[in-house]
């Protein structure tokens, strides 16, 4: 059996261990989304949302790209949080990290990934460059690359605070609840680091006032 008919395989018996446990399982996953969070994680794939936090099908809505970046320009990213946000109705979005993380790490070499990758990757080092004295100051490398993922969670948390998709939704409803997170894949734990609850003042510059 070829590796992707081994999960094929898998999820039918999977299927079939739901039904087993609870006939209306499907039935009713089928008619309800109704997710109270919206998770912005890292595409790792020792970072499953649903697992780490025990939640079940329909309660997390779900976004991942490399490093976990909330980028002003990133179609993809607006419109899940949009979505999310405005129609879905989530109270918390939470932005989650991880020690380890592989495009962290990436963004502080000098290696050239080629121009996609470097696109992204400058992400990082612009948030790096806000940081610098700091994180020049940390001479173990592991250490460095762990504290620039703590940056980096709450750097994404104020990016998502710019976005008049937040703002609107701080000024109309109050909500949601911004968090930013960061999971170790040694301990398995959740660190949270920083959080915005809806309302909290953002700096003039990126207030809008005509929402
Ligand atoms: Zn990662």
């Amino acid at each position: 059996m070829k590796s992707y008919e081994k999960l094929l395989e898998s999820n039918k018996e999977w299927a079939t261990g739901e039904i087993e446990k609870d006939p209306g399982y499907f039935d009713r996953l089928a008619h309800l989304q109704k997710p109270e969070f919206l998770w912005i994680g890292c595409s790792d794939s020792r970072v499953p949302a649903d697992r780490i936090t025990q939640t079940q099908p329909g309660e997390i809505f779900v976004h991942r790209n490399v490093a976990n970046l909330v980028v002003n320009t990133d179609v993809n990213l607006l419109a899940v949080l949009d979505f999310a946000v405005t129609l879905l109705k989530v109270k918390h979005v939470i932005v989650c990290g991880h020690y380890g993380c592989g495009g962290i790490q990436a963004a502080i070499t000098k290696q050239d990934y080629k121009p996609v990758l470097n696109m992204w990757l400058r992400h990082i080092k612009d948030v790096y460059r806000l940081h610098q004295t700091e994180l020049d100051s940390i001479t173990d490398e592991e250490q460095r690359s762990d504290r620039l993922v703590e940056w980096n969670v709450r750097e994404q948390v104020y990016n998502l605070a710019k976005t008049t998709i937040i703002q609107r939704c701080w000024k109309k409803e109050q909500r949601p609840d911004l968090h930013g997170w960061v999971y170790g894949l040694k301990d398995d734990l959740i660190n949270p680091v920083f959080e915005m609850k809806a309302g909290t003042a953002i700096d003039n510059l990126y207030q809008y006032d005509n929402l």
